[in-house]
């Protein structure tokens, strides 16, 4: 009797997302494809050298205090690389003067009104309001509720303006009214279920936190960039394949499994596989699922993204006439600059500093949803307007002696008010098509760890799946099958 062949699987898109559903399918003994339009993998992760310091040109921390991007790098046998940051302490631009981000704060929401009324966030009407939040009645909220609407209601304006609203800014660079509360905030969302105070839902979070629990955030010395092509390789060396400038126009169902059309519309290939993932970012996804899925496809259409640049300079640290205050700062919208955040990269990294005290490098971002024209502007602009912020902020009078632009276009996809419904839509969407899945940023989380565990549940799905055909094999006789390749 013939023994039946390997199954194939084909994953759209080399970001985390793709690149992790690879490695965990190679490792559950499929044949993997993975298909990556752009000529390099890692999507949002990417480093270059700006003055000679290898800096992110996008993503550039992992949260620590989730298991699954921590143990990935282990796995990629890179554990004892992990660097942490020098200080977390950053600032809030507030009334037109850096404050001090509150003690006690979970994602700006704050629960400590003594350090909230030192920090001098809030302006003293601001401040007031905070506390009626004990004695409100509770607020209804339905199945979900946009952050300003609930916080707002509970805590006043100024907090969801001057606080959650530019902390949330760095996540998705997104708008309060729009946000999704249950999606973007999920522990105090589900705190605040059990409290009608949200300061009281705050302080629960806070306890519910380890005594200890070690260092936040994580990156590599040579930058977070450097992860995925090591993930890529250990793909290739469990004889997975990995294809770059190959991007996948169409996808079909087929009576077996499904065809991608892989390539340039004059030189269009065709690529059979049993089953696919779609790891690709929500605009492109809803693209390829349009014609077997359409109602998937019309979801993730409405998922709207928020496209961002980031400007990094590089000065000599004699350049700064106020010490850069710690590892960096967030503008909230209402203080109407054109830099959304700065990040003091070699204060917040020891490591950069180290390769070379004499530099300091900030990264400025800039543009928030609805402000795509952002990237339209020439580079000089962007870095004269990132060099502006800092002559005004840190008294620099000098010019950089590197500078760098990087463009994110549609970096960002927004968790707008139901946006958990939604997704539960798509997922039923695609779980009635077999050997079917999505991944990626769009779905259960924009954080690397949480796009990781994504990725290795869809995986996992489709691993279920060819089982359920009888077609994977177990790890044993994955290997064998493997060494038994001509
Ligand atoms: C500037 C910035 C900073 C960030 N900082 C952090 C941070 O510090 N920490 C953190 O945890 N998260 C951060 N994030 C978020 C995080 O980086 C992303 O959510 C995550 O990397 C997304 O991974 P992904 O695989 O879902 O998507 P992507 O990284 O977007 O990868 C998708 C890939 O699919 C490819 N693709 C698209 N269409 C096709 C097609 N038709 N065929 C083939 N390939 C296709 C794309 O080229 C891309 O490579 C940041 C994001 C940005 C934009």
């Amino acid at each position: 009797m013939s023994a039946k062949p390997t199954p194939h699987v084909a994953v759209v898109g080399a970001g985390v997302a793709g690149l992790v559903t690879a490695l965990r399918l190679v490792g559950g003994g499929v044949r993997v494809t993975l298909l990556e339009s752009s000529p390099r993998v890692g999507g949002k992760l990417r480093v270059s050298e700006i003055a000679g310091l290898p800096v992110d040109e996008g993503a550039e921390a992992i949260l620590a205090r989730r298991p699954e991007a921590v143990e990935l790098v282990r796995e990629l046998g890179r554990g004892d690389d992990l660097v942490h940051p020098g200080t977390t302490s950053a600032s809030i631009l507030s009334h037109g003067a850096l404050r001090p981000l509150p003690a006690g704060q979970v994602m700006g929401v704050p629960s400590d009104l003594r350090a909230l009324a030192a920090s001098q966030v809030l302006s003293p009407a601001g401040l007031a309001r905070v506390p009626l939040d004990l004695v409100l009645p509770e607020t209804p909220r339905g199945d979900d509720v946009s952050v300003a609407d609930f916080i707002g209601a509970r805590m006043g304006r100024e907090v969801v303006d001057r606080l959650v609203e530019p902390l949330l800014g760095g996540v998705y660079a997104g708008r309060a009214d729009r946000l999704s509360f249950e999606s973007t905030l999920p522990a105090v969302a589900a705190a605040a279920r059990g409290h009608r105070s949200l300061i009281n839902a705050v302080r629960g979070v806070r306890a519910k936190a380890p005594a200890d629990p070690g260092p936040v955030f994580a990156t590599l010395p040579d930058g977070l960039g450097s992860l995925p092509p090591n993930i890529a390789d250990a793909v290739t060396e469990a004889g997975g394949e990995v294809r770059v400038n190959a991007t996948v126009r169409e996808l079909r169902r087929t009576p077996d499994g499904w065809r991608l059309t892989v390539g340039s519309a004059r030189d269009p290939e065709a690529l059979d596989v049993d089953a696919v993932v779609v790891a690709c970012p929500a605009p492109p996804a809803a693209r390829l699922l349009a014609e077997e899925v359409p109602a998937a496809a019309r979801e993730l259409e409405r998922i709207e993204t928020a496209s961002m640049a980031l400007i990094t300079l590089a000065y000599p640290a004699s350049a700064f006439r106020r010490t850069p205050p710690g590892s960096g700062y967030l503008v909230p919208s209402v203080e109407d600059r054109q830099v959304k955040a700065v990040t003091f990269s070699s204060v917040k990294w020891p490591h950069l500093r180290d390769r070379d005290p004499g530099l300091v490098v900030a990264r400025a971002s800039i543009g928030r949803v609805g402000e795509e024209h952002t990237l339209q502007r020439s580079d000089e602009e962007l870095k004269a307007a990132a060099m502006t912020e800092l002559s005004v902020t840190c008294g620099v009078a000098e010019l950089p002696v590197d500078a760098r632009v990087t463009r994110w276009g549609g970096a960002l996809p927004q968790y707008d008010v139901g946006h958990a419904d939604r997704i539960a839509r798509v997922r039923a969407a695609v779980a009635a098509q077999p050997g079917l899945a999505v991944a990626g940023a769009a779905y259960d989380g924009v954080g690397i760890p949480a796009v990781i565990a994504n990725a290795r549940s869809a995986a996992g799905r489709i691993l279920e799946y060819l089982e359920s055909r009888g077609e994977t094999k177990n790890d044993g006789e994955a290997r064998e099958a493997e060494g038994a390749r001509p």
